[in-house]
């Protein structure tokens, strides 16, 4: 038999739809089997099949309650990105210049979150554009290989960093961290939401950097609001600043921003797919996502967010008015001033007119109908309402009422 012959006769015992031989080789039957009516699918609850409950997020936006929820802009790039196919590196060069442009920057790239874009923006300025240092990490064997971070900020999200093969050295304060620079020094990291608890600030951060030829990067991943910051810190001077996609820009909760020094994030681009013998090679983003995070990002600097502010402190007063009214409860309103800087409210109580301890009131919220989400201590529970959605805030204010009577 002709390999063509047998090519044909192989073919024609597969269900194609369409294609190569033509729709009249395929039953009606098969196909239908093959393409899920769009009906179907519409109908099914997922979460319900699964026998997952949903919540009201009465907490933030946490990686564990899956960040924040996209709108239909989003979900609406994304099912337009699944269409057709382009080239994916073509696709990152246009959003990265086209997202530059959005935030005023030299430059900028979708990153597999803020996390991924530490990863592959260390890697750059560790690599730069040396496609033998791209294969080499995570052996960092005659690189730089040290990134300089103030004790108090290294919470844990320094693993990024690590993950280049790069070693953290902790420092206390500017004398230190001058002293702790040597010819192995790559980079100086900088964790937005521990300013406060670190000695030296962020100016001087970017100021010390200058002085030492060496780069700056600032994690700001849960750092808008306000809006201000995606233009702030490039415009200060850190070489490299990154975000979260999923957090307040409410983009694809594996998606984010990597923004700064063109020369640094083209080479962190070396190290993403679809460059495969590189440490980032799974830190993919795929096209549905690239887009999903420019219309995010687009959607959230068009915001009104004054009139959104406006709207958080209004529901969180509602949800503090509804608790403070049961007798031995005090209520807190407060706004973080770095990451999660939202209105939130911290709610305590004296356990022994009011007999529930805060994990339970949690709890109880938790197991009720609908369940609600909401963060705390020994000593308090925590809101924000800002990953709401509008009229949540009544349910949330009656139940916390509702079980704090009764306890
Ligand atoms: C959430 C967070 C990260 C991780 O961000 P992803 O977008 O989930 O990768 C890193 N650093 C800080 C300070 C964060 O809050």
């Amino acid at each position: 038999m002709s390999s063509r012959r047998k090519a044909l006769k192989t073919l024609s015992t597969l269900p194609i739809v369409g294609g190569l031989l033509g729709p009249s080789l395929v039953s009606a039957k098969v196909a239908e089997e093959l393409v899920k009516k769009p009906a179907e699918l519409a109908g099914r609850d997922f979460f319900k099949e699964l026998g997952i409950r949903t919540f009201i997020n009465a907490a933030g936006t946490y990686t564990s309650m899956t960040g924040s929820l996209m709108r239909k802009e989003v979900t609406d790039a994304i099912t337009f990105g699944t269409t057709e196919y382009v080239n994916l590196d073509e696709l990152q060069d246009k959003v990265g210049e086209r997202i530059a442009e959005l935030l005023d920057c030299e430059y900028a790239t979708v990153s597999s979150g803020a996390f991924g874009a530490m990863t592959i923006g260390l890697a750059g300025i560790i690599c730069g554009m040396d496609n033998e240092k791209v294969k080499q990490l995570p052996d960092t064997t005659g690189l730089k290989n040290e990134v300089i971070v103030q004790e108090e900020h290294d919470i844990g999200y320094t693993h990024a960093l690590m993950n280049t093969g790069a070693k953290i050295i902790s420092v206390k304060g500017t004398k230190e961290l001058e002293k702790a620079i040597t010819k192995n020094t790559a980079m100086l990291w900088f964790l937005n939401a521990n300013t406060d608890a670190g000695q030296i600030s962020r100016e001087e951060f970017v100021a010390l950097g200058k002085k030492h030829g060496i780069p700056t990067f600032i994690d700001c991943a849960a750092d808008v609001p306000p809006v201000e910051n995606l233009f702030k810190f490039t415009k200060m001077g850190f070489d490299l600043v990154c975000f979260s996609g999923g957090k307040g820009i409410r983009g694809p909760q594996s998606a984010g921003l990597l923004l700064g020094k063109r020369k640094y994030i083209e080479a962190a681009r070396l190290h993403t797919p679809p460059r495969g013998t590189t440490i980032a090679r799974g830190m993919k983003v795929n096209k549905e996502e690239v887009l999903g995070m420019l219309v995010a990002l687009e959607m959230y600097l068009a915001r009104d967010h004054e009139k959104e502010w406006e709207l958080w402190e209004n529901q969180i007063k509602l949800i503090s008015d509804s608790a403070s009214s049961v007798a031995g409860v005090e209520t807190e309103i407060h706004v973080p001033p770095h990451a999660n800087h939202v209105p939130s409210l911290k709610i305590r109580w004296d356990e022994s007119v009011v007999k529930i301890t805060p994990d339970e009131l949690r709890r109880q919220l938790r197991d009720g109908h609908p369940s609600i989400e909401t963060v705390g201590n020994k000593e308090e529970v925590g809101i924000t309402t800002w990953m709401m959605e509008p009229g949540q805030e009544r349910v949330v204010a009656h139940r916390i009422k509702e079980i704090l009577e009764n306890a």
